[in-house]
């Protein structure tokens, strides 16, 4: 719910800049239409312009946060290899949340568009994956 709440945050910023923006040029070029005044279309597409980078931005941060507690995933561990990559075993990179809430796995290639990034929740004790390598030593 956080994740949502925070990209529906950045969203309105987005389109309250726009609007602060589009209002701004607005002052400059009364009366001015898109596509008949060359200085206010300039303006107007440079303005959305500026908005794409920055949604961009935006969207790239928000990619890489925790669904749970927003902290940006980390330590990046590559998988797969690139030899095999149409067979088995395609590359991908798992990114993990420093608190142990869960992994997002990133597909590496992308054979038929782009595939969505895949978010699996980790379990209440994180550690327990590794308790049988323990186990063996
Ligand atoms: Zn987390």
């Amino acid at each position: 719910m956080k994740w949502w709440s925070l990209l529906a945050a950045k969203l309105a910023l987005l389109a309250a800049l726009h609007l602060g923006l589009i209002l701004w040029i607005n002052g400059f070029f009364p009366k001015a239409v898109v596509g008949l005044h060359l200085g206010y279309s300039f303006a107007v597409f440079g303005a959305d312009l500026f908005l794409f980078v920055i949604g961009y931005a935006l969207w790239l941060d928000q990619k890489y946060r925790c669904r749970k507690c927003l902290s940006r995933l980390r330590m990046p561990l590559a998988k797969g290899s690139w030899s095999h990559a149409t067979l088995f075993g395609h590359p991908q990179l798992e990114w993990i949340c420093p608190y142990g809430h869960g992994t997002m796995i990133q597909d590496e290639v992308h054979l038929s568009g782009a595939d969505p990034d895949h978010w699996m929740k980790n379990d209440a004790d994180f550690w327990k994956s590794f308790e049988d390598s323990w186990r063996k030593s």
